[in-house]
């Protein structure tokens, strides 16, 4: 027999899970993360992370519902097949190509992607960095790039240039977007780039594996904020870079992962976490 408590006037049913899928997912901060949220709000929430990759994701979504499975985040690979298993999708899911959360929504799912508002959230606030008329330059056009995109145009950036070392990712990202700021840029070719940049963000996934990152030094304003999405080991080869071409700001993705984890959490319980006292918590750890 299921057990309820009162929350903000609406029943939460306690058998609820939530969880993270992705492949690797045993690293993964987002069941903390969300231990953290729920504690700060006194809500007992089941959230836990499950292995999937491309290839049994479908089931193991389809296990997790059956298990009483509400709510769930999708990281990598996994965020365009789960738009694709979505019944239906929010707007800046579509734009991005990819979904990171989602919604039970009768016997399906409904799917939505809080990556572009948590990168703003952190770029604001912690950062202090208004993207309204500045110059970006964007190094990865995968789904993280694509949702971080949306956001900086929707948000009104000057121009926006993307690199990325396969070009036909490129043209869709620009296609997506369809807007006269955003431009291409194959990633060899980015010695032709003779501009200065405010902002430079990270969102390859070239942290994770040896590579060194390497970039044109002068890139870098006086002022440039070098933002890497990632964080841990994986945002070093990019912060590396940052330090050593001179830059006066740079910062990991921690902040983007506990804003992007703040909107998810309040898109299935209805409130918005205190998302600064648990990255200080992460930090402290
Ligand atoms: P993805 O869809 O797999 O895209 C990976 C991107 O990295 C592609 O643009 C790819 O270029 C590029 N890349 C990979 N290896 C490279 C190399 N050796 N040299 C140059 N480019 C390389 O991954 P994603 O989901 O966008 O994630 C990207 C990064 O963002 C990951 O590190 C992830 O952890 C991080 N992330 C952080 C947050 C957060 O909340 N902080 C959220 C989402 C993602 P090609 O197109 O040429 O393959």
């Amino acid at each position: 027999m299921p057990s309820f408590a009162n929350l903000f006037g609406r029943e939460l049913d306690l058998t609820h899970r939530y969880a993270v899928f992705g492949q690797p997912i045993a690293h993964s901060l987002s069941p903390r993360i969300h231990a953290l949220f729920g504690a700060q709000l006194g809500i007992a929430v089941d959230y836990r992370a499950i292995e999937a990759g491309r290839d049994d994701f479908a089931a193991a979504l389809a296990a997790f519902a059956r298990d009483g499975g509400v709510g769930a985040n999708v990281t990598l690979p996994l965020k365009q097949d789960a738009l694709a298993l979505c019944r239906a999708a929010s707007d800046r899911a579509r734009r991005s190509g990819s979904v990171n959360t989602l919604l039970r929504d009768g016997d399906g799912w409904r799917g939505d992607s809080t990556d572009g508002i948590g990168f703003l959230h952190d770029l604001r606030e912690r950062h202090g960095f208004d993207p309204r008329q500045r110059r970006v330059l964007l190094i990865g056009a995968g789904g993280a790039a694509r949702a971080v995109a949306a956001a900086l145009v929707d948000a009104g950036v000057h121009d926006l240039v993307v690199a990325n070392r396969t070009r036909e990712r490129i043209a869709d990202l620009v296609r997506r977007l369809a807007s006269d700021c955003v431009f291409g840029c194959e990633l060899d070719k980015i010695d032709q780039l003779h501009d200065r940049y405010d902002l430079i963000v990270n969102a390859t996934s070239l942290g994770h594996g040896d590579d060194a990152f390497e970039l044109p030094r002068r890139l870098l304003g006086r002022d440039t904020l070098c933002y890497d999405l990632s964080y841990d080991r994986a945002a070093r080869p990019f912060l590396d870079w940052a330090a050593a071409a001179g830059a006066s700001r740079a910062c990991d993705g921690l902040g983007m992962l506990v804003e992007q984890a703040a909107e998810s959490f309040s898109l299935w319980f209805g409130q918005r976490p205190d998302a600064r006292a648990v990255l200080a918590a992460l930090r402290a750890a």
